[in-house]
């Protein structure tokens, strides 16, 4: 009998429920506007990479992409809900990562233990050879991780 090869992926394979991460977020901070759809991004895969980007927001569709590699055992939930919070932030206020931008920022109930993650756990998204590189300057987290 012929067997057929599983998918490598199905679209639930990973770890964290992203549209119930995005639901709390939505809850806790931006009731007052409508929802925002909030997805994976596709997966590429690559060996290193020398930046990544973890977020962004489709101005056009609304619609707000979160990098496949935080769907894993080792992102806590917490530094997610920090990137579509970000996200929701750029819905509301626009591209800019002004003045007022980084005081909505702050309001996130995690965002110096976001900062202080992404910091520490940089060799998790980008290898240990670019996070060393790095070093780890704050400065340079925020030239390799975008969102
Ligand atoms: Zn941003």
């Amino acid at each position: 009998m012929e067997t057929q090869p599983l998918p490598l992926e199905l679209p639930d394979h990973g770890h964290h429920h992203l549209s119930s991460l995005a639901a709390e977020v939505h809850r806790t901070y931006f009731l007052k506007y409508p929802p925002l759809s909030v997805r994976w991004g596709q997966r590429i895969q690559r060996k290193s990479r020398r930046s990544i980007r973890l977020g962004s927001y489709n101005h056009f569709t609304n619609e707000i992409r979160i990098h496949p590699s935080l769907n894993a055992h080792n992102i806590p939930a917490f530094f997610i809900q920090s990137i579509i919070h970000h996200e929701y932030l750029h819905h509301m206020l626009g591209p800019s990562h002004n003045r007022r931008f980084h005081s909505h920022e702050r309001k996130f109930r995690y965002h110096r233990e976001s900062k202080e993650w992404i910091r520490r756990n940089l060799f998790l998204l980008l290898g240990r050879r670019a996070a060393r590189r790095a070093g780890i300057a704050r400065a340079a987290v925020s030239q390799l991780v975008l969102f």
